[in-house]
């Protein structure tokens, strides 16, 4: 059998709608006068499928991606041979591995003149390693720090052979809430630094999603480098509304595998919290918390037939049981998160809900699931 036909054995699953993230490039990239996106798919494209969703992306013309990891390039490498498509590693890479940078043409985030001296001795004669000079000015991860570390990191990269300037970054800690003071002591800092050091606007990619959608008027927006958006939910804090409204592109949905009638005085799951006060149906789900659907969740809504049920008792690590108005038969569809009828139950309320925010929610999304395009 293949993975997926395995994966397809338990009745339970994602539903992506790729057109949705299609849609999403192309509103966030017209919202912020962007010309070029780099999209960020690292940690399975925030949960979706990387192969899928760089697929889709691809199509409508993105040819750069950035993921989190070395072997997170190599699997995109290997998806995507041709020399137009670059892709960039955001975190900190060790640089041991720079062979297998170089050979599949990952451009690593780099920040330390001594980073890059190590890096270069592992470059053989005629080969280059495209790389991203990272600047942090004030996310406190990784970067050059300082007007004069920008400096010496492109003049180094400048005038080598071996290294190959992709762009220059800088990450914003605050893009996502109200603390509007932060964010423009980190463009100025950005600013004054690349523009002491003389590197080209061409290069820049300052916006992440929060950028993007709030402050698109501050800073250059030529090139946006975004992930949440994408998969269609409003990155910000629950105040910060979208000045214009995404595609919903992610469904979480399940099959009733039984149903049972609670007599009065009878408990559901581990530590028996939950207690009926009156007979009611209920329905057990192949669904817990090995496939991401958290502990904390017990309590939460879920969708049947077109209306809110709940989920009660514990949550376990492979079932949930949930409220019944009547009784239903097994293999009925349940909405955990997505839309059914006239109700619909987003992300963000899932990460509200688990006291959470919606890229835990979906990255948390097991392997176990199978996602459905
Ligand atoms: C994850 C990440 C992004 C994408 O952030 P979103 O808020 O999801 O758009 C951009 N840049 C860097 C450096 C990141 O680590």
């Amino acid at each position: 059998m293949t993975n997926d036909e395995i994966l397809n054995l338990r009745p339970t699953w994602l539903e992506i709608d790729l057109k949705a993230i299609q849609e999403n490039a192309k509103k966030v990239m017209n919202h912020a006068g962007a010309k070029r996106l780099i999209a960020v798919v690292k940690a399975n494209a925030y949960g979706h499928g990387v192969h899928a969703v760089a697929q889709a992306l691809l199509d409508i013309g993105v040819t750069d991606f950035a993921v989190a990891t070395v072997g997170e390039g190599v699997t995109l490498r290997e998806q995507f041979p041709q020399e137009n498509v670059t892709i960039t590693l955001l975190g900190v890479q060790d640089v041991k591995q720079t062979p297998i940078m170089v050979a599949y043409q990952l451009a690593p985030a780099v920040a330390t003149i001594a980073w890059l001296e190590e890096a270069m001795t592992q470059i053989k004669q005629g080969q280059q390693l495209p790389v991203q000079l990272a600047v942090d000015t004030g996310m406190g991860r990784m970067g050059a720090h300082s007007a004069s570390s920008v400096k010496s990191l492109y003049d180094m990269i400048q005038s080598s052979e071996q290294l190959v300037l992709s762009g220059v970054f800088t990450h914003f800690a605050t893009a996502d809430d109200n603390n509007v003071a932060y964010y423009k002591k980190q463009v100025k800092n950005f600013y004054h630094w690349v523009e002491a050091a003389n590197i080209p606007e061409t290069y820049w990619h300052l916006a992440n999603s929060g950028s993007a959608i709030w402050h698109h008027n501050e800073i250059d927006t030529n090139t946006i480098r975004v992930g949440s958006v994408l998969y269609g939910y409003n990155p910000g804090t629950p105040e910060l509304t979208m000045p214009f409204k995404l595609s919903p592109v992610l469904s979480l949905k399940s099959k009733i595998g039984s149903v049972h009638c609670l007599e009065t005085g009878e408990s559901v799951s581990y530590g028996a919290t939950y207690t009926a006060e009156k007979p009611q149906w209920v329905a057990t789900l192949p669904i817990g918390y090995a496939d991401g659907y958290l502990r904390r969740m017990s309590g939460m809504k879920v969708l049947v037939d077109g209306h809110i049920e709940h989920v009660i008792g514990r949550v376990t690590m492979d079932q949930i049981v949930i409220t019944l108005d009547k009784m239903y038969p097994v293999g009925t569809v349940v909405t955990l998160i997505g839309q059914d009828g006239d109700q619909q139950i987003t992300v963000e309320d899932v990460a509200n809900y688990a006291n959470s925010i919606p890229h835990e929610i979906l990255t948390t999304l097991g392997l176990r699931l199978p996602r459905q395009y």
